[in-house]
């Protein structure tokens, strides 16, 4: 006999248990969550490895841009609950640290460079026709600050050249140019790191990001959340979804599962190659833990830039800055956590990799000869979706034909969208979801391109 369920979710990331959490807060009980794992959080769980250090799957950091996440996160860890910080971000290039954002502390750069970058600058192309990512970024800063950082440091990060991704994801994620200011910042020589929105950020006080939604999991009602559920199959005909030999019938179904994950379940050819035209890169993340008090160059980091190639990594995170909890014994150790992007355009040694973090971090004199107590690899295979330039027209077939089927799929593999994958993003596209079942509410966040 199939168990029916009102509202069944696939996936207990933070999308689908944001969905559930939204149902629980508008007193709905008739809702489950499958989960293929054994245990919840997705992509945003946490790790602790044999000698204690706690580790991410890369640099977590919450900038909300909801009120109802907000409200969300203090339920789940009590406003005691987390750390606050602010945001300090550096480029480590030519030998030296450069405030983020880069282009607007060029003066930190050797003189030839801050020439080549500020005449790249002034002789930018505004007008050129944008067909890529690679064409927004020269036309915005010119060929200059383009060969030194963001040609090298956009391949490190998304593992594609940039005229293979599209530009409209990148909405305030980069800081836009002020020539004036720029000027002004070289004349002057002071750094200038007021950009962004983002410029505050909390964490949890221990446990890591993956503490944040075990707790939601925890207000949700446990009983609710099916671990080591994977779903192998499903009937959208007959509105079923098979778990081995177990079978849940369905009013509403939302997966969070990856659109080509999806498209196999439902045995559909026409989705299966909309689908394969989707673009992702894998991310490996290194967590070195080590002994000794944070050294003083690192003190007030939060994260670093890496553009170079004398260093395997994108960004490193300096994670016992985050919550000292982050380590087995505060004010004795600190850690670092090194993000690694992989496609088969940029292929990574997994055999090597420790290795060559390690020597990076020297290279990069991040460290010199601390003793390292720990070191911990996590392989995401689907870390990041690009934003490919093959991306929109996909999404426009997949998306829709779904829905047809009385399927919504959200979330940062289930929509694929880059620019609202962040767990605010997520957790709120399930949250909206919900309420456009029960509240007949439009979906502010998810929009397909
Ligand atoms: C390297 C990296 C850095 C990041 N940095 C940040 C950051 O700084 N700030 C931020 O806010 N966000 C960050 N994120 C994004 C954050 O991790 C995501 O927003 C969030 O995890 C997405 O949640 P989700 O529920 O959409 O998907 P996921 O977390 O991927 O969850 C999907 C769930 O579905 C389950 N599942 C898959 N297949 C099945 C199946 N067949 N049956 C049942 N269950 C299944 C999976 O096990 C998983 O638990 C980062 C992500 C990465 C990879």
């Amino acid at each position: 006999m199939p168990r029916k369920v009102k509202h069944l979710i696939i996936g207990a990331g933070p999308c689908g248990l944001g969905a559930a959490y939204r149902l629980k807060d508008l007193d709905q009980s008739d809702y489950l969550i499958l989960e293929a794992s054994h245990k919840v959080g997705g992509l945003a769980t946490s790790y602790i490895d044999e000698k204690g250090f706690t580790w991410d799957v890369g640099g977590h950091v919450q900038f909300s841009h909801y009120e109802y996440f907000d409200k969300a996160m203090n339920h789940a860890l009590g406003k005691d609950g987390w750390l606050n910080h602010e945001r300090e971000a550096w480029v480590w290039i030519k030998d030296r640290f450069v405030p983020y954002p880069f282009q607007n502390n060029l003066h930190r750069l050797p003189k030839e460079d801050r020439d080549t970058c500020l005449n790249g600058l002034k002789k930018r192309d505004t007008h050129l026709k944008l067909n890529s990512f690679k064409d927004w970024l020269l036309s915005s800063f010119g060929e200059g600050l383009c060969e030194l950082f963001m040609f090298p440091y956009n391949f490190k990060v998304w593992a594609y050249p940039t005229e293979m991704l599209n530009y409209e994801w990148v909405g305030e994620r980069v800081a836009k140019i002020d020539l004036e200011r720029i000027q002004k910042n070289i004349e002057t020589g002071i750094d200038d790191v007021s950009w962004g929105p983002n410029n505050t950020f909390q964490f949890p006080k221990s446990g890591g990001t993956g503490k944040i939604w075990d707790e939601v999991a925890s207000i949700i009602d446990l009983k609710k959340v099916l671990l080591n559920s994977k779903v192998t199959h499903i009937d959208w005909k007959k509105k079923r979804v098979k778990v081995g030999e177990e079978i849940f019938e369905y009013e509403n179904l939302l997966s969070t599962i990856p659109l080509n994950n999806i498209s196999e379940l439902l045995e559909d050819p026409q989705l299966i190659a909309s689908s394969s035209e989707l673009m992702s890169s894998a991310t490996n993340v290194v967590g070195i833990g080590l002994e000794g008090e944070v050294p003083e160059h690192l003190k007030t980091k939060c994260w670093m830039y890496f553009p170079e190639d004398d260093s395997p990594f994108y960004r490193v995170t300096v994670f016992s800055n985050y919550s000292p909890n982050n380590v087995p014994s505060p004010g004795n150790q600190f850690s670092l956590m090194a993000e690694i992007s992989e496609s088969h355009l940029k292929e990574v040694d997994q055999e090597s990799l420790v290795q060559e973090v390690i020597d990076g971090l020297k290279n990069s004199k991040l460290i010199k000869d601390e003793k390292i107590l720990s070191t911990w690899k996590l392989h995401a295979p689907l870390g990041y979706p690009t934003p490919s330039l093959s991306r929109n027209k996909a999404l426009r077939e997949i998306l829709p034909s779904l829905e047809e089927k009385g399927i919504s799929s959200r979330g940062r593999f289930g929509a694929w969208m880059y620019e609202i994958s962040n767990q605010d993003h997520t957790f709120m596209q399930g949250v909206e979801w919900v309420n456009k079942k029960i509240l007949d509410e439009d979906e502010k966040t998810f929009k397909i391109p």
